[in-house]
């Protein structure tokens, strides 16, 4: 059967070669004999295959001295516990900034461990089509952290720039947005992404972690979401996801191979404005998200008529283009489009909603 093009918001497409080249060496990884799935974590292959994957990213962000990087597991709704559970510090307070779905479960989360305070929400009767400005932010001078979320998958909803909290240390969800254009670490106190969106498979969750932040948990802390016993034991406290980990460095050798964080944008940014600009230029298709904060990485939009949505995505699943469907809490369709989305890929699905506007519109 041959591949078509899959729009899902996660676990999301992965970029062929990286597929192919697991793929040849699923039996035999680089004549060991085995595959990287049978192998020992403490081994001299899977230390080597980890250790380039960490170096890899490493590059790939420019990630400044003073920062460790962790590879986890529990996906970013543990880190929603990791971060409060490390970061909380004495003063048992966090501000969070809330635009869509994601962050509304991360401070939920955060309140079981200390005092977690939305400090701004952009929802109005509910729904989110904006980030809240900066202005509107209640920030605390005493909070151990400031959480917002990057891109909010859900919504379609994506911060232009990095906020500024000062000296009060920022942290992001940047899960799906995460590898999809350059990051200026610096800026941060902690930056955390499951892979599945742009990374790769499920199962594996990056974390970037300033040093200082780390060494102070709570009590009661586990042990696997302990931040300084990860780092002080290469994430490996106990048996990591080895291949969710291998697989992920395949994407990051990728990503290097095809222009870097800059190649990712740029084409990035060139599929957000086509897929963008066509569905402004109709009146059958609508985004509600304020055009400044329209996500590059996932594309909601509304049909002119909600009781032709079934048939949108019974023909566009004919035509190759699958999963579509919107999220049940925002309706319509979502298209995410993340790197390892082809352009040709967006080209394709302008070219289905053209004709499905002509046939009925
Ligand atoms: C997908 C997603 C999550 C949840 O990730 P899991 O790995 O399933 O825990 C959290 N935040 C954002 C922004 C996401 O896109």
């Amino acid at each position: 059967m041959a591949r078509v093009y899959n729009f899902s918001a996660g676990p999301a497409t992965l970029p062929v070669e990286v597929l192919e080249k697991a793929q040849a060496d699923l039996l035999d990884w680089q004549g060991t004999g085995m595959s990287v799935m049978e192998m020992s974590h403490r081994g001299d292959a899977f230390v080597s295959i980890a250790e380039k994957a960490t170096q890899d990213l490493r590059k790939l962000l420019n990630v400044p001295e003073g920062y460790s990087v962790l590879f986890l597991q529990g996906g970013a709704a543990g880190q929603f516990a990791g971060v409060p559970l490390n970061l909380m510090g004495s003063s048992q307070k966090a501000d969070y900034i809330i635009n869509g779905s994601w962050g509304k479960k991360a401070v939920k989360e955060a309140g079981k461990y200390g005092d977690a305070q939305v400090a701004a929400n952009s929802a109005v009767d509910g729904a989110f089509t904006d980030v809240p400005a900066r202005a509107d932010w209640q920030l605390r001078d005493d909070a151990a952290y400031v959480h917002y979320t990057p891109n909010e998958t859900i919504e379609g909803i994506e911060y232009p720039d990095v906020p500024d909290t000062g000296n009060v240390p920022l942290v992001g969800d940047w899960s799906s947005a995460f590898l999809s254009k350059p990051i200026d670490v610096s800026k941060y106190g902690v930056i955390y992404a499951g892979a599945q969106k742009n990374a790769g498979p499920a199962g594996v969750t990056m974390v970037i972690v300033r040093d200082d932040l780390m060494g102070n948990p709570q009590s009661g802390v586990p042990m696997v979401l302990d931040y300084k016993k990860q780092a002080d034991a290469d994430s490996m406290l106990n048996t990591p996801p080895c291949f969710a980990w291998y697989m992920a460095g395949l994407t990051f050798e990728w990503i290097l191979a095809n222009g870097g964080l800059e190649g990712m944008a740029e084409r990035n940014q060139r599929k957000a404005d086509k897929l963008y600009g066509f569905i402004d230029s109709s009146d059958f298709y609508s985004n509600p998200v304020a055009p400044q904060a329209r996500s590059r990485m996932n594309v909601p939009f509304l049909l002119a008529n909600d009781e032709l949505n079934k048939t949108f995505l019974a023909q566009a699943d004919e035509a190759g283009l699958c999963t579509l469907k919107g999220h049940r809490s925002v309706g319509g369709m979502r298209a995410s489009i993340y790197n390892a989305m082809p352009e040709e890929g967006v080209d394709a699905l302008i070219d289905f909603m053209r004709g499905f506007e002509k046939a009925n519109g």
